[in-house]
């Protein structure tokens, strides 16, 4: 599904040349549940977005399925985004001033060509993350978990191909944070294909592949047994 070659990410201010991302080759299978550990600053939120394509490589190709995005235009960028991707966030990222059901409509806004009914959809998703019962709610009115909940009913009701996860349980206290991480499993087991960034080892256990990262680079991909 994806392939990264010799991607490179430089950050150049007045001052200072950062290396977010050095020579990143990698492969990512239809149907993988990734997880990317490292210490902070090594590059991990600079490859999720790159892998979300808000973020362009400096040099270095970005294969998804048939297409290089890494050379995409914008305009065709954000169709492939609003059709293919879903987006996970550590601090949610809801709109306070609309209720819940109105946030997770968001994750429909830019798909036109979804058959089927849309409040349906809008319906179905948040009873996946059971958050129905808080539809009309605000999102301040709600828990961290719930919250997050939420934020996944907005990633995944355009059914994408591809969930992008950053510290989605790093905000969370264990209990809700185990249950983002159910939710997550049931997803990849319907099929989609999630890359996850986590500092919790037991939560990259959960995931089939753990990648480690340092400097800017990949330094260990192991799968895990099942
Ligand atoms: P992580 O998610 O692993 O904590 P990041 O990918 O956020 O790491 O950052 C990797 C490196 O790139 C860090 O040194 C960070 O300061 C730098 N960096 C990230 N984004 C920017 C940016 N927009 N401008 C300048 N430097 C950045
Ligand atoms: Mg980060």
């Amino acid at each position: 599904m994806i392939q990264l070659n010799q991607i490179e990410r430089t950050f150049t201010s007045d001052t200072v040349e950062t290396t977010a991302l050095a020579n990143i080759n990698l492969s990512i299978a239809a149907g993988e549940f990734v997880a990317i550990m490292g210490p902070s600053g090594c590059g991990k939120s600079t490859l999720l977005n790159t892998l979300g394509t808000v973020d362009r490589p400096t040099s270095g190709s970005y294969m998804f399925e048939a297409d290089d995005l890494a050379v995409m235009h914008e305009s065709a960028l954000a169709s492939f985004r609003a059709r293919t991707l879903g987006f996970v966030f550590q601090s949610f990222n809801l709109i306070d001033e609309l209720t819940i059901r109105e946030n997770v409509q968001l994750g429909l806004t830019y798909r036109k060509d979804l058959t089927g009914n849309r409040s349906d959809r809008v319906e179905a998703a948040m009873d996946k993350v059971s958050i129905g019962h808080r539809a009309g709610h605000f999102p301040h009115q709600l828990s961290g978990g719930q919250q997050q909940r939420a934020a996944i009913a907005r990633a995944i009701v355009g059914s994408p191909k591809l969930i992008l996860a950053d510290e989605p349980t790093g905000n969370l206290d264990t209990e809700n944070g185990a249950q983002v991480m159910n939710i997550l499993e049931s997803l990849n087991a319907e099929g989609a294909t999630i890359v996850m960034v986590t500092h919790s080892p037991s939560h990259a256990d959960i995931a089939r592949r753990r990648i480690d990262m340092l400097d800017g680079r990949i330094v260990t991909s192991v799968a895990r047994a099942i």
